[in-house]
């Protein structure tokens, strides 16, 4: 007997720093797309654990966003403040068993550490103790290279030992750090697929890596290319990317398919969000992204910074 294949469980995980930029809207349609067409669930988690770089207000805007470009989520959303106990449970886990440990470096302590394409390489100072109590919690890591198949960038390979060093998991101001949450969060939620922008790409072997020492399942990735401008910026909340607009909606929603490489047809601009989504599921196709490396903000209006970045 073969046991039937997991149902797909994707998720949207934006941060409340600030509103939906056309970038993360196509990262939030892709993974839409892919739950829908697969006849899975589609789950929204605002990701609030890093409150200095958070707007106020800035998750409602989302979710505003959200609605009115015909997103329909599966059961309530989730805020990942609400996980916080479990977070620190798997630090104290982590740090009873030797998984990880705590380390006094400071900015200036880790000047001179060697960097390589992913910045500074943490020398393993702290590894056999630290100096102070003021502490952040790092995760030991090894040079095992940590291999995975990105359903979209193809085979990816990272040695976390000599390329990052062991990693920070909760922060010196007592944040739980992103790689941990995310993974912990994914985890409990069921999470079958992650699809997000390709400048996670690299952070994915570190959570492939903590899953692995966590004892999780890991998920499929699929990384898509992100909106960048001539100088080769990315679009992002933390450069000021502009929200996109709440009117001409469906014009937006269709450049959105048209960067995305769907091809949808001229006049479906003039349709509304419901009848572009039914056009968008019929035909949806992954594969036309493959060799798209990014996606150039200067041929689509909305996807703007503020400070006219684009
Ligand atoms: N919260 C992250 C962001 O808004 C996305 C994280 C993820 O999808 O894993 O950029």
């Amino acid at each position: 007997m073969t046991s039937k294949p997991a149902p797909y469980v994707g998720r949207f995980a934006p941060s409340p720093s600030g509103p939906l930029h056309f970038g993360s809207l196509l990262a939030a349609v892709v993974s839409y797309a892919r739950a829908r067409a697969g006849n899975g669930q589609w789950l929204v988690r605002i990701e609030d654990i890093d409150p200095p770089r958070e707007q106020p207000g800035a998750d409602k805007v989302i979710l505003n966003a959200l609605e009115a470009y015909g997103f329909e989520w599966d059961g309530p959303v989730s805020y990942q403040s609400q996980f916080a106990e479990r977070h620190a449970a798997l630090v104290q886990s982590l740090l009873e068993s030797g998984a990880a440990y705590p380390c006094s470096c400071s900015r200036r302590d880790l000047a001179d550490a060697r960097r390589g394409p992913l910045g500074a390489i943490y020398p393993g100072t702290c590894r056999e103790g630290c100096r102070s109590d003021e502490v952040a919690i790092r995760l030991r890591t090894d040079d095992e290279p940590i291999e995975f198949m990105d359903q979209l960038q193809g085979p990816q390979s990272q040695r976390l030992e000599s390329e990052t060093g062991d990693f920070i998991i909760k922060r010196r101001d007592g944040l739980i750090a992103y790689h941990l949450a995310v993974v912990a969060d994914d985890f409990d939620q069921g999470i079958t697929e992650v699809v997000r922008g390709i400048d996670l790409l690299d952070s994915t072997p570190r959570h492939i890596h903590l899953q692995r020492v966590l004892g999780f399942t890991t998920p499929d990735y699929l990384h898509i290319p992100v909106v960048e401008n001539a100088e080769g910026q990315k679009l992002s909340k933390l450069t000021g990317a502009r929200g996109i607009p709440g009117d001409e909606t469906s014009a937006t929603l269709v450049s959105a398919l048209d960067a995305l490489k769907q091809h949808p047809p001229a006049d479906l601009a003039r349709a509304s969000i419901d009848e572009i989504w039914a056009w968008a599921l019929a035909n949806w196709r992954t594969d036309v992204l493959r060799d798209v490396k990014s996606i150039p903000a200067d041929q689509y209006p909305m996807a703007e910074h503020e400070n006219g970045l684009s």
